[in-house]
């Protein structure tokens, strides 16, 4: 598969065609074409053989998928930026990367950047000056070349640029698509995940290559119900793309159901635990609708294992999987000597394919500790060592948590996900965080979060005690949180995921 090709092809087609509704702008597929024609023209006319990655900086503007393409076209890598990002961390990766191009679109004060600065002005601009110019398919981006880079929170408080080249995307695309096929051709896709976290590639390019209309939920949008529901209203999503977060938080209101999302047919999630309750609420709010959960690191690409979810695994003692390892790919466990475990046995996953990134940019110590490379009649592939924990049986994986959420409390092994989801099976609890409260790097006790799905008539710490007291019937005292605080809804970070990083700064 070429994937700029067939998106060119598909722009060609179906020109007239609506590729992206954002509040009261649409794009067109023939303007989404020309636009990058024309900026990867500019591109190539001032940078030439000069391949450095270009840092697009925005929210959910058009003008941020005109520049993602044309940057292929032109044979960069780019950066997305989120505009939620601060300005430290802004510099942090102008720093590692060292880009020469920074496409403003969302229009932020950088100082000192060396390089050329595009403005939305200048952007409008280079629109009309190149506008009917085609880019030379020789400056296309090739397999091997990093096609995009995706900055992630280091553990040294620096971020690490994942570089994922084209054959990556190529593979994960290619084995993904299928799973994203709706009933009608011109169906609409939900386009709400930031541009800098992985899960957007879905929305964007399976998007795109099918031809379907993105429609924009931006980050205004999340902040205000009336305007968020106004949206999903006119939106006619037929594939929901989200962190379970996302839709946890949607379903807040019971009007999140089959009549505000008419054409609804799949929902798609990735990037955190998928609960039960989650499930079973949305199939009782929308009914016969598919829904998917994935599961994958940034390092490799999105997403490394997926399945359908179906009513029998909400009544299983397994928690809902995280699916069937990608086909085009090979996915393992393995114990602490890295030796493959058996069926039925927790490991830590291992990922090996085309899939994974050649590793972190300019960063050999934090590539060399989380990635290798084997060599096997297939040739040389990359490895990624996903920090993750699962078993697996009959081919379904099902996770377990991080290894790194593995902590010593009096000496006792403690994973934090296993005190979660036993939280979870409360049923009047929704959701629940466990972190270690530390002194002197020694973890002294854990401390709960949780959200609660009814009101519940009582003191704070009589609602506290309650919990205890259910959860001391599922699990042994030393795992039985000695804090817990009750929130109406968890913080939420720039990738949709619960903000775990302020939890902990809570417990300060
Ligand atoms: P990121 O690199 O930001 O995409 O984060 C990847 C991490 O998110 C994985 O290593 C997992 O710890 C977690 N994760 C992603 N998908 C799932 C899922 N479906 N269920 C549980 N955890 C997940």
């Amino acid at each position: 598969m070429n994937l700029i090709d067939t998106i060119d092809k598909v722009c060609i087609e179906h020109s007239e065609s609506i590729c992206e509704i954002y509040r009261n702008s649409t794009l067109t597929y023939g303007e989404l074409k020309k636009r990058s024609d024309a900026l990867a023209k500019y591109i190539i006319s001032n940078y030439g053989e000069d391949k450095s990655p270009i840092v697009i900086y925005g929210h959910k503007e058009h003008e941020m998928l005109i520049s993602f393409l044309a940057c292929s076209k032109s044979g960069h890598a780019y950066i997305p930026i989120d505009t939620t990002f601060p300005k430290d961390r802004i510099k942090d990766i102008i720093e590692s990367s060292k880009p020469k191009l920074f496409i403003n679109i969302g229009n932020i004060d950088i100082d000192n950047f060396q390089g050329k600065i595009l403005s939305p002005e200048n952007l409008i601009d280079i629109f009309n000056k190149f506008s009917g110019l085609k880019p030379a398919k020789a400056f296309f981006i090739k397999d091997n070349d990093v096609y995009y880079m995706l900055y992630t929170s280091g553990s040294t408080g620096k971020p690490k640029g994942v570089q994922i080249t084209y054959k990556a995307l190529k593979t994960f695309i290619e084995w993904f698509l299928p799973y994203c096929k709706t009933s009608e051709d011109k169906s609409v896709f939900l386009n709400q995940v930031s541009y800098s976290f992985d899960v957007s590639v879905i929305s964007i390019y399976i998007g795109l290559l099918l031809g379907k209309t993105l429609y924009v939920i931006d980050k205004k949008m999340t902040a205000n119900f009336k305007d968020l529901f106004e949206n999903l209203a006119i939106s006619k999503v037929a594939m929901w793309i989200s962190t379970p977060s996302f839709a946890e938080m949607c379903v807040v209101d019971n009007s999140f159901n089959k009549t505000l999302l008419p054409k609804l047919e799949k929902m798609f999630f990735a990037g955190e635990v998928l609960s039960k309750k989650l499930v079973s609420t949305l199939y009782e709010r929308f009914g016969d609708i598919s829904i998917i959960n994935g599961y994958g690191p940034t390092e490799a690409t999105v997403l490394i294992t997926a399945i359908e979810v179906n009513k029998d695994m909400l009544h299983s003692k397994d928690s809902i999987p995280i699916g069937y390892a990608m086909s085009n790919s090979k996915v393992i466990l393995v114990d602490d000597t890295e030796k493959e475990v058996k069926e039925g046995e927790k490991g830590e996953i291992y990922v090996i394919g085309d899939n994974v990134s050649i590793g972190y940019y300019n960063n050999e110590k934090m590539t060399k500790k989380h990635f290798f490379i084997t060599q096997s009649e297939a040739g040389i592939k990359h490895g990624y060592k996903t920090g993750d924990l699962a078993y697996k049986k009959d081919c379904v994986f099902y996770y377990c948590g991080r290894k790194d959420f593995q902590i010593k409390l009096n000496g006792f092994r403690i994973e934090l996900e296993d005190v979660e989801n036993n939280l979870r099976k409360l049923d009047y609890i929704s959701n629940a965080i466990v972190l270690p409260v530390k002194h002197e790097d020694k973890v002294t006790y854990i401390a709960a979060f949780v959200t609660l799905n009814k009101h519940i008539n009582e003191k704070e710490f009589k609602v506290a005690m309650k919990i205890k007291n259910d959860v001391g019937k599922l699990l042994p005292s030393y795992m039985i949180p000695r804090k817990i605080k009750i929130l109406n809804k968890f913080p939420i970070n720039t990738n949709g995921k619960i903000d775990r990083k302020s939890l902990q700064e809570d417990l300060k």
